[in-house]
């Protein structure tokens, strides 16, 4: 069976959701070899067995946290040279996008951004992604060199599919190019506790009909009942009530949750291209002719102010 290289996001060992999911969708088009490295690489081995991932390849460096992405990428590529495989999987963030984009000119393939799914094909894998602000969702397959492929957050179960996740050292060495950034600095942000946008399996957002940022805390309640991520209309963030980093849309982020509610938005078409593809779809809004209303699974006619307090604390009282 073929392999199938899929890169590891992770944090000092801790392997983020993304990448199981990735090894979810690897499984269908081959066998998955997972490439980790930097610090507390080869501690991410359990948990990839765990999920199917036949081998480990594993680099730790102190270039990986030095410098900015060039060593991944000179990593992968090494990876690549090692394993021949049908194809590369690298989760659709901001640091899996450069890398991949970057891996791709090195390999002289052809690359698709943002899948939402895999399926094997008969000349090697299909990707599927959901286009022009989600009106269309297509099919698409890279005809030249190995696929890489960036697969965004949420796109696929994470399953048990235990593997033998036997552990290699990687070789790598390190272009001149590597170390030609260097990271100077650092600053955390703050931590609000709540999970990152992007990867979070239910997102809670609030448009203009919050009608002011200390009302956000409507909104907030009702994520934290259901251990969410808060996102924001343009409307919002333009008005200063939320941050930019929350924005969902074609000028924030895309998001593609499992669940996602929407109260006080209208569903413009730009904040549908960020949120279009979620799973099950909530909407509370006091305009029973919401375009946001076309969208979604469940809708609820109503203001906020006494739709979402008493949503949360229904939700409160069943958690016990
Ligand atoms: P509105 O459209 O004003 O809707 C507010 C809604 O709240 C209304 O439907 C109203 O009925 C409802 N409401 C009011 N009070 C209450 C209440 N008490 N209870 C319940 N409901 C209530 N937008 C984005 O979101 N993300 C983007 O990334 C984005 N990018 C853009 C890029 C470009 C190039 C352009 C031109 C626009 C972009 N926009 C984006 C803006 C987009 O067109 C809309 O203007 C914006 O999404 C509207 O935000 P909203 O739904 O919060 O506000």
């Amino acid at each position: 069976m073929a392999e199938v290289l899929v890169y590891v996001d992770h944090a000092d060992g801790a392997v983020r959701k993304p990448t199981l999911e990735l090894l979810t969708l690897a499984r269908r088009i081959g066998e998955p070899v997972a490439v980790a490295l930097g610090a507390g690489a080869a501690d991410t081995a359990a948990v990839l067995a765990e999920h199917g991932a036949a081998r480990v390849l594993t680099h730790e460096a102190a270039e990986y946290a030095d410098y900015l992405v060039v060593p991944k990428v000179d990593a992968l590529q090494a990876a690549h040279e090692a394993v021949s495989p049908a194809a590369v999987l690298v989760p659709s963030s901001a640091e899996g996008r450069e890398i991949a984009a970057r891996l791709a000119l090195r390999l002289g393939s052809g690359i698709i951004t943002d899948a939402v799914d895999l399926e094997a094909g008969e000349e090697g894998p299909v990707a599927v992604q959901s286009v022009f602000a989600a009106a269309y969702t297509t099919r698409s397959r890279v005809s030249r060199g190995t696929p890489v492929i960036t697969v965004k957050p949420n796109s696929a179960a994470v399953e048990a599919a235990p593997a033998a996740g036997a552990v290699e050292a990687l070789n790598v060495s390190f272009s001149e190019k590597a170390t030609g950034t260097k990271i100077t600095g650092r600053t955390p942000r703050e931590s609000t506790g709540r999970p990152e946008l992007t990867e979070a399996a239910i997102v809670v957002s609030g448009g203009r009909g919050v009608n002011g940022a200390e009302n956000f805390a409507v909104i907030e309640a009702l994520a934290d009942s259901l251990g969410a991520a808060v996102g924001a209309s343009r409307a919002a963030v333009d008005a200063g009530w939320y941050p930019h980093t929350n924005q969902v849309g074609q000028t924030g982020k895309s998001v593609s949750p499992q669940l996602y509610i929407a109260s006080g938005i209208s569903g413009a078409i730009q904040h549908r291209a960020g949120m279009q593809t979620s799973k099950t779809i909530v909407a509370v809004n006091k305009d029973a002719e919401a375009p946001i209303f076309d969208l979604v699974d469940y809708g609820v006619v109503g203001d906020l102010f006494d739709v979402v307090p008493q949503l949360t604390e229904e939700i409160n009282t069943r958690k016990g």
